[in-house]
């Protein structure tokens, strides 16, 4: 009785904590113990002792106090202190690897990433490489005195339960049970699609606190479209990315747009990626193929006929915005979000297209009456990807702070 006793009293305190830490986190100033208090409904005597622990393992950190000329009291402005916990994002894609270790507080602590083709590269060796890396980089923030909360590893496949990689066909990786690899294990990663990373990076406050302006609140709904190689998506509900009972939710580049189309490289027809994807569109184009369409320089090249307005190069654009707005118009339909954030290639299409595409997909939702379709772009973050893979090794302890705190 006493243990389940002391149990739902550490339960309390943790979520207590972490809603105190969220609070901090997607507030645009620090606050004081009062305002905490007032925007957490919990009593000033509680916040009082939340503050206090958090203070002491100093992920939390004291302002100058500033005497408010009503009360006459001084009140000490509280925000989120560097230097104590971080999260480690890692990320594998056809164009390279690394990491990223972010601080609670949103500096980039460390960085880096090896540009390098991967297509049909061997697993063991880049998750050694990675674990080399890695090794080096911990000791370093140990000996600085950061507490490692977890890890996210962001991959270009479908990833079941956080653990096996099923597919990554422009990895040529087929079956991998991720924890095999020693650096996997011992960092306990959570790993997840590339799409479902780079959404996680769009939500403000998700776990570490944000400097720039975001498109979206943190608890916002909205549908992330993924436009680099292939076709990848995330739907976000509530400030939560949506990644279903197996893992595998939001593949939106396999929504099926024609049912005789061409053949799609996951065995079904006229799927969008077909239509709307980098790699289709630069083969359309006769800009390149196979390997050599995943060339940046393709998608210049892709851009530069199409402002030059040559023929060939707008038709197969007006076709991948054909499909591109039917998908996302099923996909609001189903879903009832009216925000589409979309990220990669399609970025570069410029005003007038985007434009184009939302009164398209306005036109053909069931709710257009009622509903305003926003499409904008994504933030820019240069590896989107791998900061939301830190985002989600941080949010272990924004979710349960006090198991850090113990330690
Ligand atoms: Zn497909």
């Amino acid at each position: 009785m006493a243990a389940l006793k002391r149990i739902n009293q550490d339960d309390l305190r943790t979520h207590n904590l972490s809603v105190v830490i969220n609070t901090l986190l997607r507030s645009s100033e620090p606050l004081s113990r009062a305002d905490l208090a007032k925007e957490t409904g919990l009593t000033k005597a509680t916040m009082s002792l939340l503050t206090s622990m958090l203070l002491e393992h100093r992920s939390l950190k004291e302002g100058v106090p500033s005497v408010q000329s009503v009360y006459g009291r001084p009140s000490t402005p509280l925000s989120i202190n560097g230097g104590a916990v971080c999260g480690i994002g890692v990320q594998i894609n056809t164009d390279g690897y690394g990491y990223m270790v972010l601080d609670l507080d949103g500096t980039v602590v460390a960085e880096r990433w090896i540009s390098k083709n991967l297509q049909t590269a061997d697993a063991t060796a880049i998750f050694g490489d990675l674990d080399t890396m890695l090794s080096d980089q911990i000791s370093t923030l140990q000996s600085r005195g950061y507490t490692i909360s977890g890890a996210g590893l962001a991959l270009p496949g479908l990833v079941a339960n956080r653990t096996e990689l099923l597919v990554a066909r422009n990895l040529g990786w087929e079956r991998l049970d991720l924890m095999q690899f020693p650096v996997v294990e011992r960092l306990n990663m959570i790993a997840g699609n590339e799409a479902n990373m780079a959404a996680i990076a769009q939500l403000p406050g998700y776990a570490a606190y944000r400097r720039d302006d975001c498109l979206v609140g943190a608890n916002s709904s909205f549908i992330y479209v993924s436009t680099d190689i292939g076709i990848g998506g995330a739907l976000v509900r509530d400030g939560r990315v949506i990644v279903g009972d197996h893992g595998f939710a939001g593949e939106i580049g396999h929504l099926a747009v024609e049912m005789d189309g061409p053949v799609c490289r996951c065995g079904r027809h006229g799927c969008l990626e077909v239509y709307a994807g980098r790699r289709s569109m630069i083969e359309a184009a006769g800009i390149a193929s196979g390997d050599e369409s995943f060339n940046i320089d393709a998608v210049t090249e892709l851009f530069r006929r199409l402002r030059q307005g040559d023929p060939q190069v707008e038709a197969i654009v007006d076709r991948g915005m054909e499909a591109m707005g039917s998908a996302l118009a099923s996909l609001i339909n189903l879903s009832d979000m009216d925000t589409v954030l979309i990220g990669g290639m399609w970025n570069l299409f410029d005003d007038e297209y985007l434009q184009e595409l939302r009164n398209g997909i306005q036109r053909r939702i069931l709710s257009r009456n009622i509903v305003d379709v926003r499409i904008m772009r994504a933030n820019t973050l240069p590896l989107p990807a791998l900061y939301g893979a830190a985002l989600t090794g941080l949010r272990r302890f924004v979710d349960d702070p006090l198991q850090f705190m113990q330690e």
